[in-house]
């Protein structure tokens, strides 16, 4: 057991506030390192203490492991917290860091290696009796056995990179007329993101649900389960809008999902907050995707519903105490949604949209939480995910969460860049979403800008051009030669306009 009294947080925006404000409340001294970029942002004002660690893109800052542990050391920090992103599933960081005699907030090194590979997770799991798509047991680059195993399990399926992260290096097959194309596409695309052309292929699963489900483990081998999260509403294969519990699991699959998570972290001797991802059927079968070793950006619903600050477990883990809990303890209360509010355009194929927030005002009330890292007037900076903040809705069930939600985007307030806030309405108010009966293909299925733009328009029409009007002349007036123009004020006035409807 070792008390940690000081903590950098090697992150940036509200993941890096979000776990200062836990080590805050814990007693603990906070330490943040910002690029050049980020000088004057809110975790740089937050933290106790702030260091400058280089140029803006990320490969001269939040990816320098080496710079960051020689702050940490010269500041005598006791312990470092990788938020997500960055440098948190860097088995070789986390190594450096142990060996810098700093105590890494994560799991053990072999375990973020293990499950780093998709290949390797699946041997390690194998043993463990979890149910997994069926598929091949290690890498192919045959393509007549590729065909051969492609026909035993039957089409469609996926072939995908061992490597893979994002979504990338994935190709669904429907027949074996495009198998040889889509398999030498899939490995080269491996080659170039992950320098690693190892490629298996799965079964493909129709209508798949994305589940996952979070746990906590100490270092004296307890293990708990914090219920699920529902993570299939999705555009380019990333998660933006994640609930917890699902709508549709059952209490005895709830369980049977729990158990295997369990086992998944088991089968690595895994410590700390982690996620054990899974893809299920329509008939609720389940099956093993992967582990993501970290804490995830969507951890906020299961706080929400269980009560439990994920942070200070993951720290009071790091300094070797055990679970204050056991799985009996653990109820789910109420229901919490959680929406990504991206600075995207949803109605340009959700391209990034950066800018300046000029108008930033949160909503409030009851039952609504925001995680962001930005105020009115900052500027979004072009080097990073260009997420501006989380918010979250929880209510004493699932369709208080979802009228509270639309509630607070509607409240929410955001010109000078367009969001992801309109897009979030739309798939709230949607039927599939309300039925629970949604898959990951969502967004493509029923998703078309237009959907955005049903103001009956006459009015709209009008309301547009008075506004149009009056921002253009205060623009003009305050014109300092950012960002604003006139391109940026229309848009703005269409998003408005998506998001009262
Ligand atoms: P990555 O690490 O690139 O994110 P994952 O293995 O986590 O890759 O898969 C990403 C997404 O692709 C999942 O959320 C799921 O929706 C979908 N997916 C993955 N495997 C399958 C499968 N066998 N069948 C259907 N969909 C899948």
């Amino acid at each position: 057991m070792r008390k940690i009294q000081k903590i950098l947080v090697a992150n940036r925006g509200e993941i890096a506030l979000r776990i200062m404000r836990s080590a805050k409340e814990m007693g603990l001294q906070t330490v943040a390192v910002f690029s050049e970029a980020d000088r004057n942002a809110l975790h740089v004002r937050f933290a106790d203490e702030a260091v400058c660690i280089g140029e803006a893109p990320s490969s001269q800052s939040y990816l320098r492991g080496e710079k960051i542990i020689e702050v940490a050391k010269k500041l005598k920090v006791d312990a470092i917290h990788p938020g997500y992103g960055f440098l948190s599933e860097n088995a070789q960081f986390a190594k450096m860091v142990e060996e810098a005699g700093i105590i890494f907030v994560g799991p053990p090194v072999k375990a973020i290696e293990t499950m780093g590979s998709k290949l390797a997770a699946k041997e390690a799991v194998r043993a463990f009796g979890v149910p997994m798509v069926p598929g091949t047991e290690g890498a192919i680059s045959d393509v007549t056995e590729a065909k051969k195993i492609a026909a035993e399990i039957g089409y469609p399926i996926l072939i995908k990179a061992s490597a893979g992260g994002g979504g990338k290096g994935m190709r669904v097959v429907e027949n074996e007329a495009e198998l040889a194309e889509q398999m030498e596409r899939a490995i080269s695309e491996a080659i170039s993101a992950f320098g690693d052309g190892s490629v298996f292929i799965e079964k493909y699963i129709t209508a798949p649900k994305h589940i996952e489900v979070q746990i906590l483990g100490d270092k004296h081998g307890n293990l708990v389960y914090l219920f699920e999260r529902e993570c299939s509403i999705q555009r380019r294969h990333q998660k933006v809008i994640e609930e917890a519990p699902s709508p549709v699991v059952t209490p005895e699959v709830r369980k049977a999902l729990g158990e295997a998570a369990i086992k998944v972290a088991k089968s690595c001797g895994y410590y700390n907050a982690g996620t054990v991802e899974f893809v299920m059927d329509s008939n609720l079968n389940f099956y093993f995707l992967e582990m993501n070793t970290r804490l995830q950006v969507e951890h906020p619903v299961t706080e929400q519903i269980t009560g439990i600050d994920l942070v200070k477990e993951q720290i009071r883990i790091a300094e070797g105490k055990p679970l204050s809990f056991t799985q009996n303890d653990l109820k789910i209360l109420g229901h919490a949604i959680e929406v990504r509010v991206y600075a995207e355009d949803p109605a340009n194929n959700f391209l990034p949209d950066i800018g300046k927030l000029q108008t930033y005002k949160r909503p409030q009330g009851i039952g609504i939480r925001v995680d962001d890292g930005f105020e009115q007037g900052m500027e979004i900076p072009i080097y990073y995910d260009p997420m501006i903040a989380k918010l979250i809705a929880t209510g004493k069930d699932r369709n208080e969460a979802i009228e509270r939600m639309k509630r607070a985007i509607e409240e929410y307030q955001i010109t000078g860049i367009e969001t992801t806030l309109g897009f979030c309405k739309f798939v709230l108010e949607h039927e599939a979403f309300l039925s629970g009966k949604f898959d990951t293909n969502f967004v493509k299925q029923y998703f078309t800008p237009e959907k955005l733009q049903t103001l009956p328009d006459d009015d709209a029409e009008k309301l547009g051009a008075v506004l149009v009007a009056s921002l253009l002349s205060q623009n003009h007036s305050n014109s300092n030669g950012t960002t604003s123009n006139k391109e940026h004020i229309i848009s703005n006035w269409k998003r408005n306009r998506m998001v009262k409807r």
